[in-house]
């Protein structure tokens, strides 16, 4: 059948650049270095009503989202309900089982996302999804705008830890479906003026490739998950003889958590920044150059810290669960998403001045929690406690077994650099460390150096695994 050069009237490609108003845009959203004078510095009460006049927007275009109107409807939350943000309590949050169950509608065009494509103005879309461990990953779509706005926030983030233009930043992170690489990428490019380079993780660029990359193009940014970043370290020095103080890398951006900062920022000569985010938002919060916490991007996300069980407000300090909600997206806006990352609002204030609030840090995953023996166990902190013996090679992973009498046992290996006569000490002081730091016992092994790769996936993938159930009764993980 011959093809029509021509297409049938009606068909239109919608264009990117002419779907944003950008100056509109960065007036909103002012990007760095111009965000540095203007909205970082607003006062707690001028940050509010800022806050207060997108969230009524945002809460406006969620009632058009299906998911909204099916989840709140079931709570009998009506549009009048909500009339300013001190309402905000009133609305019902969600969690990522929420999102699940709108799954299978239309896929991958989820009733969260609020976009027909049968009924709607094209626009261009971006698909990007959540790391999925079993079954079909979560499908997130972003509209240019709310591309945009992640965008000015990673290139504000970067800024503030002393990205500037021409930089080389070596992005360790995997560019597919999930979207820490893509998005890492298109906020470098286009709102640092730094350059990024894309190595990916190890499986995509051999780790002793990366190294020699670094250093031949003097790269000075790293951005990857820390224990990468430390394996990396580790190669350059044990492997190829190359000390990694010499290489002249400034700063690691990472998702710090739990892992050990001290030994990191030693073993690079650099610093490290910490940084949260996630699939759906980008980054919402991250450190400026006092390491004194993440300030949270206000103008764009409100971020409540609750108690995991009842959802009220946790005091300035106390751990809880980090409840997000967004201030900008169109499609899949997020209103009081229960993230299950476990933090703390950061107490005073910053030296940098900014009055933007803070989180301390992302003590690790309220569902990945093991409750061993009536005591809480995130593996993330037993990770914080192996990697700052320097025997090891800070990398862990923990297996939980049920013993013969179906009481729960937890062992975690862990790499020690040396072969030989120190695993025993290793194992023991470990042992007696982890006892203290967690309030119970867990068996520690020592094993050669690369011999958890195989449950983690270190060197093969961004989504490393540190919690393996192995008891009969569960469902794998
Ligand atoms: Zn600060």
């Amino acid at each position: 059948m011959p093809v029509s050069p021509v297409p049938p009237a009606g068909t239109r490609s919608p264009r990117y650049y002419a779907s944003i108003d950008f100056d509109a845009l960065w007036r909103e959203f002012p990007p760095a270095p111009h965000f540095f004078q203007s909205t970082w510095m607003l006062s707690p009460d001028e940050l509010r009503a800022l806050q207060n006049e997108r969230f009524l927007r945002q809460m406006q275009r969620a009632w058009q989202v299906p998911f909204y109107q099916r989840h709140w409807g079931a709570h009998g939350l009506e549009v009048g309900d909500i009339r300013s943000l001190d309402d905000l309590s009133a609305i019902p949050p969600f969690s990522v089982h929420d999102l699940r169950e709108g799954m299978n509608a239309n896929p991958p065009w989820m009733d969260y996302i609020g976009i027909d494509p049968a009924a709607d103005e094209p626009v261009p879309l971006i698909l990007q999804t959540s790391g999925g461990t079993t079954g079909l990953p979560r499908p997130m779509i972003f509209t240019p705008r709310d591309r945009e706005v992640m965008n000015i926030i990673t290139g504000r983030r970067l800024y503030m830890q002393g990205v500037r233009p021409f930089d080389l930043i070596q992005v360790a992170l995997s560019m597919g479906l999930t979207n820490g690489g893509v998005l890492a990428r298109e906020g470098i490019w286009k709102y640092t003026g730094a350059v990024p380079v894309m190595t990916g993780s190890g499986a995509q660029t051999p780790t002793r490739r990366q190294i020699e990359i670094l250093k031949a193009w003097k790269v000075k940014f790293l951005v990857g998950f820390p224990a990468y970043v430390r394996h990396m370290g580790l190669v350059a020095r044990d492997e190829l003889n190359i000390d990694p103080r010499s290489l002249g890398v400034r700063g690691l951006i990472v998702h710090l958590g739990t892992e050990d900062r001290a030994s990191l920022e030693a073993l690079w000569g650099a610093d490290v920044f910490d940084t949260y985010g996630c699939n759906e938002c980008g980054t919402m919060a991250a450190e400026c150059h006092h390491k004194s916490g993440m300030h949270v991007f206000e103008d764009a996300f409100i971020l409540e810290v609750n108690d995991p069980d009842t959802l009220k407000p946790k005091p300035v300090g106390e751990k809880g669960v980090a409840v997000v909600t967004t201030l900008f997206k169109h499609a899949a806006p997020m209103i009081r998403y229960n993230m299950n990352d476990v933090t703390a609002l950061a107490p005073g204030e910053c030296a940098c001045g900014s009055r933007h609030k803070r989180i301390t840090a992302i003590y690790g995953r309220s569902d990945n929690m093991v409750k061993l023996r009536g005591v809480n166990v995130f593996p993330e902190a037993i990770g914080s406690v192996v990697s700052q013996d320097a025997r090891t090679t800070g990398e862990y992973v923990c297996l939980l077994d049920a013993d013969a009498g179906g009481r729960d046992e937890m062992t975690v290996q862990v790499e020690v650099l040396q072969a030989g006569g120190e695993r025993a000490a290793v194992e023991q002081n470990l042992a007696v460390r982890l006892k203290e730091a967690l309030g119970v016992s867990i068996k520690v092994e020592a094993v050669e150096r690369g011999a958890v790769a195989k449950f983690t996936g270190l060197t093969e993938t961004s989504k490393i695994k540190r919690l393996i159930d192995r008891r009969q009764s569960r469902s794998p993980r």
